[in-house]
């Protein structure tokens, strides 16, 4: 992950979508265009060569090199097939990596959102001089999606799942996951799972917490019940930091929660080792991930 030339990155998601052009690792522009589910492959491909060919007039001489694209859903590993998607609709088994490649003639390289950050975060705390941690990166939005970094690159696994600590059990026993079984963690913390739970409208959530009362305390707890997961990933994994990004973490005192149950729950060896920090790449991590993976500097 090292680009030098112009690479761009594009994330796709549900409301909007992002677009950043990176030129020695610096962003040198980027625009926001408006999504919605209707955003299949066909009309996303539109949009990804309408971006760059206005991204190519701030590129330089030499153009655009590469583009990174990133999607709300599963990506096969190593393929950038798209596997399917709950926020987009049209996305099954879509080859999208090299529909892109046959139409721009560039590099394309396409994965999951969530992978995505967590190439920023390893990318602004150290990957952009060389020495990045590894880190595992935890997304706390509408759902829980995860990503491992080690040794500088997003480990997908064998079936992709790497990193997926979501679905790790340690909420509550009796409330089911979108995957069909009960108890994964994020049934506790997730933001469409807590707003079921409390009966609020969608994106009602974080509102609900402000004002206290239940969804304060649900929150708090869902914080110290995915604390004594990360401690049990930090047993497995021995890292030495973990990243909290989404706008659930946002809430007031969710880090806090999530730092005490890991001192509650890891045994000294691992706790001391290993800080649990916010996400620090912002806005644009997801579009910035994505452009550092274009450039297929990364491989598995
Ligand atoms: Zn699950």
């Amino acid at each position: 992950m090292s680009p030098s030339s112009a690479v761009l990155g594009i994330d796709l998601g549900g409301t909007k979508a992002r677009s950043v052009l990176l030129v020695g690792g610096e962003v040198r522009w980027a625009r926001t265009d408006p999504t919605g589910r209707a955003l299949d492959p066909e009309r996303a491909t539109n949009l990804v060569l309408e971006v760059l060919a206005e991204a190519a007039a701030h590129a330089g001489p030499a153009g655009v090199a590469s583009v990174g694209v990133g999607v709300p859903g599963p990506v096969r590993p190593g393929t950038g097939v798209v596997r399917s998607s709950v926020i987009l609709d049209g996305w099954d088994e879509v080859p999208f990596a090299s529909m892109l490649s046959g139409r721009t003639g560039l590099a394309v390289g396409v994965d999951n959102d969530v992978n995505h950050a967590a190439r920023a975060e390893w990318w602004v705390r150290g990957g952009a001089g060389g020495e990045g941690p590894d880190l595992l990166f935890v997304g706390i939005g509408t759902g829980v999606g995860g990503a491992l970094v080690l040794d500088g690159r997003v480990r997908a696994g064998a079936g992709g799942m790497a990193g997926e600590i979501g679905h790790v059990a340690g909420g509550e026993p009796a409330e089911r996951c979108d995957c069909g079984r009960r108890g994964c963690i994020s049934v506790s913390v997730g933001g469409r799972s807590l707003e079921r739970r409390l009966r609020l409208a969608p994106g009602g959530l974080s509102a609900a917490v402000a004002a206290g009362g239940t969804a304060a305390d649900l929150l708090a707890e869902g914080a110290r019940r995915l604390g004594a997961v990360v401690a049990d990933a930090l047993h497995l994994l021995d890292l030495p930091l973990v990243v909290l990004g989404g706008g659930v973490a946002e809430a007031p005192g969710f880090v806090d929660g999530v730092r005490e149950g890991v001192r509650a729950n890891a045994l000294a060896e691992v706790r001391d080792a290993c800080t649990v920090e916010p996400a620090a790449a912002g806005y644009d991590a997801a579009a910035v991930g994505a452009a550092l993976h274009g450039t297929g500097a990364e491989r598995r």
